[in-house]
Parts: structure tokens; sequence; C-alpha cells
């Protein structure tokens, strides 16, 4: 510890014969300045031993006896007669070392909850978190331009449910939007209430205009909401779409024929022998995911058990627009490119199916989008990953009710930085 020597060090047998040591420790000068007038003062009115708790060293307990000087302040014109020494690592009226108090906060950075390094370094829960926030904010600065920005979106907390006095159920959500470096060693780099365009204009606004300039590509979900605020954020940059995210439409397209084709031919929903909906999982695989035993199973029992073919017509739609986004992977020419698109604009529009059509308007609107996924390759995929650590970090709070906590905890568990709990 700096600012401080030690006097001795003796050994002892401590509580349940635990041997122990204890250091008797001093400041070296035997002057100290007061604190009110900053006057130098030599005369010593007394001392005391104060006990601070202090970082076990090793296996052993280790108990700080700090022999402290009260001087007098001889200065005629100040109002303090007396005060106490003290040094930066024990403040006035502390009673544990700053050592401990910043291990503590070093436990709560490396992802542990503050009630749980409370209770292994014995310290109360203010003081651990009044230290973690400062070690936090020392490690979280601005963050630094970023060349491939991602935005998406997680739900804070739980849903709740509203009863309207019409007897009718309002579902109540908070989201957060969420900025992900996906090119560098950033991590989350901050976070919006919110999930609008307002929320991500303004969070970008903030950063400045040279941040701003510094963003070639923003990877996000489907959302018009997103693009139209990074249109006019961040007008220069290529907007990418997320890939996952299409065939999840697509999927879902597929399960809103089945389901539609089960009532209509059914007259409900469906049942374990019905045919379309054993293979129901199997229709959502992809197609060379399926063995070849899985896909003649589905397919035979589609022809056989479904006559107006709408769930097969369906699942090739899928099939078609997997086999358009999988031209990223393969770094397919643009003209396989566009047989690909218009085999599955045709499939769908010849197909009279509703669901589809309106997946391919979906694919039209987000085209430009599309093709910069098929052409860059750039997913949301970290975003996503990012998104598993967000909810850790809940979890791991049991929940957080102050808003500014929960950014800090979760922006450092999600941000590259490593802090050494032992450091
Ligand atoms: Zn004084």
């Amino acid at each position: 510890m700096p600012e401080i020597t030690v006097v001795k060090v003796e050994r002892v047998a401590g509580e349940q014969g635990q041997a122990g040591r204890v250091v008797h420790i001093e400041r070296p000068e035997e002057w100290a300045a007061c604190p009110e007038c900053g006057v130098i003062s030599t005369s010593v009115r007394q001392r005391r031993t104060t006990r601070p708790r202090d970082l076990p060293y090793g296996e052993e307990a280790l108990h700080v006896r700090w022999h402290k000087r009260q001087f007098a302040c001889k200065e005629a014109l100040c109002s303090r007669k007396a005060f106490t020494e003290s040094v930066a690592e024990i403040p006035p009226r502390a009673r544990v070392t700053g050592r401990l108090c910043r291990a503590a906060a070093r436990r709560v950075a490396s992802g542990a909850s503050v009630a749980a390094a409370c209770r292994e370094y014995r310290l109360g829960w203010p003081l651990t978190h009044r230290h973690f926030t400062a070690l936090a904010d020392a490690v979280l600065a601005e963050p630094e331009p970023v060349e491939v920005l991602g935005i998406d979106e997680t739900r804070r907390g739980r849903a709740r449910w509203r009863k309207n006095a019409d007897g009718s159920w309002d579902k109540l959500e908070r989201f957060e939007t969420n900025f992900v470096d996906l090119s560098g060693t950033g991590g989350l780099l901050g976070q919006a209430a919110g999930r609008t365009g307002s929320a991500v204009e303004g969070w970008l606004d903030a950063r400045g205009q040279a941040w701003k300039s510094a963003v070639q590509v923003v990877a996000i979900d489907p959302a018009t909401c997103y693009r139209t605020a990074i249109r006019r954020a961040l007008p220069h940059a290529t907007i990418v779409v997320d890939h996952f995210h299409l065939i999840a439409l697509a999927n879902k397209a597929v399960t809103a024929v089945r389901q539609r084709v089960t009532r209509d031919q059914r007259g409900r929903r469906g049942r374990s022998v019905d045919p379309e909906w054993a293979n129901r999982r199997r229709l959502l695989r992809a197609r060379e995911n399926l063995s070849q035993r899985a896909f003649t199973t589905m397919w035979n029992a589609l022809i056989d058990h479904e006559p107006t073919g709408q769930i097969l017509t369906a699942w090739i739609a899928k099939e078609d627009l997997r086999s358009l986004l999988a031209c990223a992977r393969q770094q397919q020419p643009r003209s396989v490119i566009s047989h690909r698109l218009f085999r599955f604009f045709s499939w769908c529009a010849g197909s009279d199916i509703p669901e589809l059509i309106s997946l391919a308007e979906t694919i039209e609107q987000w085209w430009p989008e599309t093709l910069a996924f098929i052409t860059t390759g750039i997913t949301n995929a970290r975003t996503e990953g990012t998104n598993r650590l967000i909810k850790d970090a809940a979890r791991v709070a049991f929940g957080f009710r102050n808003l500014a906590n929960q950014r800090r905890r979760v922006r450092l568990a999600c941000t590259h930085q490593t802090i050494n709990p032992a450091a």
C-alpha cells in the first residue's frame, strides 16, 4: 500500500485455531497537513489504533492495525483545533481498505451480482456498488468509431398485461435497442430505450458527425422504423438486413399455410394423427439438413394426404429463398443471384397463396438490403450473441429496477475488456 510503512508483522493463532497475521502499519511522515487550512503540523496530540479490514493474504487472515496520529493545528486563524491523519487507501472514518472495496468491485465486473460480492467480501451493498460504478465508468468510455454497426432489440424485463375498461388486455413490454460493434472488439457500444426510429437516431446523433461518418455498413433486422432512421442519420452507410430474420419470415409463412390448410380441410387445429402436423418440424428444417429418409417421409405424407398442395408449395418457396440467400456463402455471380431471385418471385406469384405473396412483397421491399447481405455476407449473428449476455447479466442480478445500473452492468458484461478479479 502506498503512503504506508509496515512497522511489524506478528503471527497469531486466530479464531478456531486458524493462523493469521497481524500487520502494524503507520505513515512514515511525522507530520501532516491540516485538511482545513493546509498548514503542516508536527505536534501530535494523541495516537489511536484502528482495525481497517483488508484483503486476506492467501489462505491466511490478515489483521491490520493502523496506528494513527492526531495532530493539533497550530494555525491561529484556523477554526479546526485537531485533525487525524489519513491516507487515500483508508479515508477518514473508513473501516475497510480501498483495495478490499476494489476487489469486490472487480468481482461484480467479472459477472457476480453485487449481493454475491457483498457476501464474499463482507461489505455493504451501497459501498460495493459505488466502487463498481467507479470502476465501470473508468473502463466504459465513449465508444470508439466502428466500421460495421449492428442494431437490434431486446426486451427489458418481463412482459406485463393490463386490463382495459372494456375488458380487453394490453401487453406492456419495454424494449431496448442495442448497438454492437460487428467489425472490431468494441462489443456492446450502447443502448437506447424503446425500439423506435427516434431511439436509433437519437443515439447516433449523440455520437457526433465524425463518429457517424466512420460507419460504413449497418446490419439490422427487417424493421422499417430502423431502416428509415438509418437512412436519415447515416445516409452514406450501406444497410444490410440480417438473413436469419428473412429465413424466419419464410418459416413463419410455411407454418401459417399449414395451419390454414388444416383449418380449411378439417375444421379444427392440427393433431398428431394429421400427416402435416406430424411433419411440421421437418417442414421448417433446411433441406440439406434432412436425411434422405426424413425428406421422403415428409414429401410422400404431404403428397398423399394434402390434396391442395399448398403446404409443399410454401415449403418450396422457403427453400428457394434459402438458396437465394446461400449465394452469399457460395459467392455466386450476379447472374446466379438474379436467376434465383426470379425463380423465387415467380414461384410465389404463381402460387396464388396469400402468405407467399406477402412474403415475396417483403423481400421485394427489402431487396437492396438483402442484396447487400448477399454481396457482403455481413450478419447480425454477433448481436444475437450479445443478446444472450444481456439476458445473463439480468438473470445474475435477478432483474434490474434502475435503468442506469442495468446499462452499466450489461455494457461491461458485453464489452470485450477482461477485468482480472485478482489484479
Ligand atoms: Zn488548520
